[in-house]
């Protein structure tokens, strides 16, 4: 449902809401940066629109979300960051040491996700949350602290 199809549109009305430029702007920055926070779509958006501040860009970001056509997933430590619906689900590897970011298909949670609905009955939103630990190439530099551990 990107700006491109149209759908955007009707989903916006079905739920009650007013298609508006600005809608249009923000869900588009959204789609452009594929991963962006509020703070970086609201310069994408400003590239396009000046007048715009950084409570429109949240108060937008939440009519776009509760009609289903962005979520948000945290990464850092700081605001949320956004992603268009259409955008494959996957989950966040953020690694502490170099501040690096890998986007893994949710799919490869598949066993913990199963595991926690089997044995807890609890249904995990994965795409919600990030993993954090130390990449590949830190681990090969030896800036991991577990590295010992890591590697038996
Ligand atoms: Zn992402
Ligand atoms: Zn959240
Ligand atoms: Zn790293």
């Amino acid at each position: 449902m990107s700006p491109a199809s149209g759908g955007w549109e009707s989903a916006l009305r079905e739920h009650g809401y007013r298609v508006t430029p600005q809608r249009q702007l923000v869900l588009e920055a959204v789609e452009v940066l594929r991963h962006g926070t509020p703070e970086e779509i609201l310069a994408e958006v400003q590239r396009h629109a000046s007048g715009v501040n950084l409570s429109t860009i949240y108060r937008t970001l939440e009519v776009l979300e509760s009609v289903g056509l962005v979520t948000h997933a945290h990464i850092g430590h700081g605001a949320p960051t956004y992603h268009a619906v259409d955008e494959h689900p996957h989950i966040h590897l953020v690694c502490d040491a170099c501040g690096d970011v890998t986007s893994v298909p949710a799919g490869v949670a598949n066993p913990f996700v199963d595991a926690l609905y089997l044995d807890y009955g609890f249904r995990t939103d994965i795409a919600h949350v990030s993993v954090h630990g130390r990449c590949r190439a830190c681990l090969a530099d030896g800036a991991g602290n577990n590295a010992d551990t890591v590697r038996g």
